[in-house]
């Protein structure tokens, strides 16, 4: 794993006809959110009707699948595996019966708690079956003597702890839900289909452009929206305090979407430009690791005045399901998926800028594949400060002892590297280019919050 990787993608759709084909090209657009497995569920008018396994969703879907799910209210999911074991019983939507009726959830971030209340409800008599956190938020739900499922729901939310991001369908019903930090992002949008106007919910805003949504707003942290009878209901569950993952912007949000109100690419932009300001270097050429790093490295490009050019070419179909324990495979899946252009390499100081550091062993690949093709010189910059330290929100990160800018100096991880210098932004530039403070960095600078999500340090 190069990278952090986030776990998942959410959608809901209400009030439109065809809702499920809505939701899949949704789904679609976030595939990079989670490849493991998807899943949608669409209330058909009397019953709710699931279609989930593992697979992207050009795998999980088709047009007959598709035919089946026929509803105006759905919601989907795309699985990254984190909380739980990959099994096609640990694919969301999860669908329960009971004594409210049916209902069917899916579920962005991950519990805290999710352990102390599982062997809770077990030893109480509940029976699991999945290994999701999930599945704890249904059971609550359905123990909850309250008399509508919003009661049920708000009931549930007081329980848990962690960040989350929640959609439900429940009967004739969308009920969204976000933790009180914002943590994971989640945008609403208007649709207007020829059957009418209704209402989109989704991770990232990328999925409405698709559709031709209207981006409205970002769901507020601690804010539930009730969608019924065609309207849609807010409500202020708890008091909102920013602590909004800035690594979405960094890594995993795509650069044309709009995440906690703001453009992707252009921060990553911004963040380049930190960089050239932070760091000046004698060179011939900037180019990317593609594709997160071409947006920081256009942003050092036209702030150094030095010349652009993608000199390393991503191959896009490269799969993910290679076999990666052996270094010597690991190095061969590095080449096959990044080539560098000869012509633009040869002779030159080269800056190679880079989203961020994990282990190591890719940038050490790429800084030795533009050696290879002929770089005087090698400078590697990353666009945000050493990860230091690992995610306890949700997010799947190697342990400490893994992540090499814990474990070594700045130095060792150069030589490591190979590169003839070697920086990182600072806590400070990432902070001027996503514009101010409300955000978790805690992968960077070791700072948790205990109340909200438990099991962390300080
Ligand atoms: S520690 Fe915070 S900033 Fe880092 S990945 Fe996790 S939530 Fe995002």
């Amino acid at each position: 794993m190069k990278h952090w990787n986030e776990e998942c993608a959410v959608v809901g759709v209400y009030g439109v006809e065809n809702a499920s084909w809505l939701t899949y090209y949704s789904l679609f657009a976030m595939q990079h959110r989670g490849q493991e497995a998807s899943g949608m569920s669409v209330f058909d008018g009397e019953k709710i009707h699931t279609h989930k396994a593992q697979g992207l969703v050009s795998e999980v879907f088709d047009e007959n699948s598709l035919q089946t799910l026929k509803g105006n209210i759905a919601i989907g999911h795309n699985r990254y595996a984190t909380a739980g074991k990959q099994s096609s019983s640990d694919a969301q939507p999860l669908y329960a019966r009971c004594s409210l009726g049916e209902i069917a959830v899916v579920h962005n971030g991950n519990l805290t708690n999710a352990k102390a209340l599982r062997e809770k409800l077990t030893s109480e008599g509940s029976i699991f079956q999945s290994f999701l956190d999930t599945e704890v938020i249904l059971h609550l739900i359905a123990k909850s003597q309250k008399e509508s499922f919003e009661e049920c729901i708000k009931e549930c939310l007081k329980i848990i702890k962690g960040a989350y991001c929640l959609i439900f369908v429940l009967k004739d019903k969308m009920i969204v839900a976000r933790d009180c930090y914002g943590l994971r992002p989640l945008s609403l949008a208007k649709i207007s289909t020829e059957s009418g106007e209704g209402y989109i919910v989704a991770s990232e805003s990328c999925s409405f452009d698709l559709l031709g949504a209207e981006y409205i707003r970002d769901i507020g942290a601690g804010e539930m929206l009730v969608f019924e009878n065609g309207k849609m209901t807010s409500m202020q569950i708890f008091t909102p305090r920013d602590f909004k993952c800035v690594f979405e912007y960094i890594y995993f949000a795509r650069p044309d979407s709009q995440v906690f109100g703001k453009n992707v690419y252009a921060i990553r932009k911004e963040m380049g430009r930190e960089l050239a300001r932070e760091c000046k270097i004698s060179a011939d050429v900037v180019i990317p690791v593609p594709d997160s790093g071409v947006p920081s490295a256009l942003g050092y490009a036209l702030e150094s005045n030095i010349p652009f050019e993608m000199g390393i070419i991503r191959n896009h179909y490269v799969g993910r399901t290679f076999i990666e324990s052996e270094q010597s495979i690991r190095e061969l899946k590095v080449k096959l998926k990044l080539n560098p252009i000869k012509e633009i390499i040869e002779g030159k100081r080269v800056v190679v800028i880079d989203d961020s550091v994990v282990r190591g062993t890719t940038s050490r690949q790429i800084v030795k594949i533009l050696r290879n093709a002929g770089a005087k010189e090698v400078h590697l910059l990353i666009s945000s400060p050493p990860t230091i330290s690992p995610c306890y929100y949700g997010v799947d990160t190697p342990n400490r002892q893994e992540l090499i800018c814990s474990t070594h100096s700045l130095e060792e991880v150069r030589a490591y590297v190979g590169a003839d210098s070697l920086y990182f932004l600072s806590l400070e530039g990432l902070a001027r280019s996503v514009g101010g403070g409300g955000y978790c960095q805690a992968c960077f600078d070791g700072r948790y919050i205990k109340d909200c999500f438990g099991e962390s340090e300080e």
